[in-house]
């Protein structure tokens, strides 16, 4: 049996999106922008795939634009609020210490170009509550970006109240909704969402498309330049089957959303209370607001990237927070920021599933996770000093 655990990272591509997909290169091949038939048709079909895309967010046609995925998403909705605020002299931006490096390294980028940035704390319920956001607020604010729900370990952000609390201060807020989008409702309108960016591949759908939604009125740079393409903020010939296959994907997942995250709930609390009863462990994220097909733990005394390999041998493809990158041996930012210490860090899994998973997979998951487990802990000198009480268990 091989059971894929990896959606969060990205997904198998759906028949549905698939299906939206093969025209586009058989018989839809125009470029949107030439003015021929075979030109408008692909036009039409662009235009439709918007309408569709925007239906799903609860928001207009002209208010979405198509991009390469959600890092270029995510870069130009910062660097868009940036440059706005700077104009009025505000230089002032909060996040979380938990965002996606398509956010956190544009951060970065702007903090050596003069921005200060208040990264807000996560470790109480590894989470972040609209009064942090309040409290945090200045007179010089010009962006709140806090993601919808984080990959790693599943906390759903309150963003409806963090869009009031924007709203009511007059403050532009972004959402990196890669996560939430396909899988969680969302309504831009009702949430006070002014910038939103999502990605096709974590809801079935194609590689390197994505969106951004911008309030109408929103002041966009570009990130590439170019043609006129989208309204002109974001150049190139449009890669029309990824966009009508993320058209496709979003619809489907948006239409079943119900039942199939109702699905996907009850084997992630299956993973959740069998994964548990492994000895010194804990659960990483929000225990109520959690994403469907989250689950995520620190085992003691093991090395996340050992248990990786020998459950991918075992069939299990999963991931850890601790990706040990480039040689170095950093842990996850993530499970850093919410109070993880580097020992317990580097011992992470996450499992994220979704509705292509079965209950017979869970059960081989649930068999193999803790034979692994004991097996490296058995050849682990740190569990050995933990066993002997040379070293103190902090799980
Ligand atoms: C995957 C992911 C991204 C990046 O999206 P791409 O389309 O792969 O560029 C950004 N933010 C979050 C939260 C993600 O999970």
């Amino acid at each position: 049996m091989q059971v894929y655990a990896d959606n969060a990272a990205t997904t198998q591509i759906s028949r549905v999106a698939l299906e939206a997909m093969m025209p586009c290169f058989e018989t839809y091949y125009g470029n949107p922008s030439s003015l021929h038939s075979i030109g408008q048709e692909a036009k039409e079909l662009l235009e439709d795939a918007r309408q569709r895309v925007a239906a799903c967010l609860g928001c207009e046609a002209r208010e979405i634009y198509f991009t390469s995925g959600g890092s270029e998403a995510d870069n130009q909705a910062i660097l868009s609020a940036a440059r706005y605020g700077a104009r009025r002299g505000k230089k002032h931006i909060i996040s979380t210490a938990f965002e996606h490096h398509a956010v956190l390294h544009t951060l970065q980028k702007l903090e050596k170009e003069g921005f200060e940035v208040t990264l807000l704390d996560v470790r109480q319920g590894h989470n972040i509550t609209a009064q942090q956001v309040h409290d945090a607020i200045r007179e010089d604010t010009c962006l709140v970006t806090c993601m919808y729900a984080n990959n790693e370990i599943g906390s759903i952000l309150p963003i409806a109240q963090i869009g009031e609390v924007c709203k009511d201060a007059g403050v532009p807020f972004h959402t990196d909704a890669v996560q939430a989008a396909g899988h969680l409702h969302i309504d831009v309108k009702a949430q006070n969402i002014d910038l939103l960016s999502l990605s096709a591949h974590k809801f079935h759908g194609p590689k390197g498309v994505g969106a951004l939604y911008a309030r109408r009125g929103f002041p966009l740079v570009n990130v590439i330049d170019g043609g006129a393409q989208e309204r002109g903020k974001r150049a190139g010939t449009e890669n029309l089957p990824a966009i009508r296959g993320m058209a496709a994907a979003l619809e489907d997942a948006c239409a079943n959303m119900e039942e199939n995250m109702g699905r996907v709930r009850a084997m992630r609390d299956k993973l959740i209370a069998g994964l548990s009863r492994i000895p010194h462990c804990d659960l990483n994220g929000d225990r109520e607001n959690r994403l469907p097909g989250n689950v995520s733990f620190c085992f003691e005394g093991i090395e996340g990237e050992s248990l990786l390999l020998l459950l991918d041998m075992k069939g299990v493809c999963a991931s850890s927070g601790s990706a040990c990158t480039s040689g170095s041996l950093d842990p996850s930012h993530v499970l850093l920021a919410i109070g993880r210490v580097h020992d317990v860090a580097h011992g992470s899994l996450r499992l994220s599933i979704s509705e292509y998973n079965t209950d017979e997979e869970m059960d081989h998951i649930l068999t193999v996770v803790p034979q692994v487990v004991q097996q490296l802990r058995n050849m682990s000198p740190v569990w050995r000093d933990l066993q002997t009480g040379k070293r103190e268990f902090i799980l």
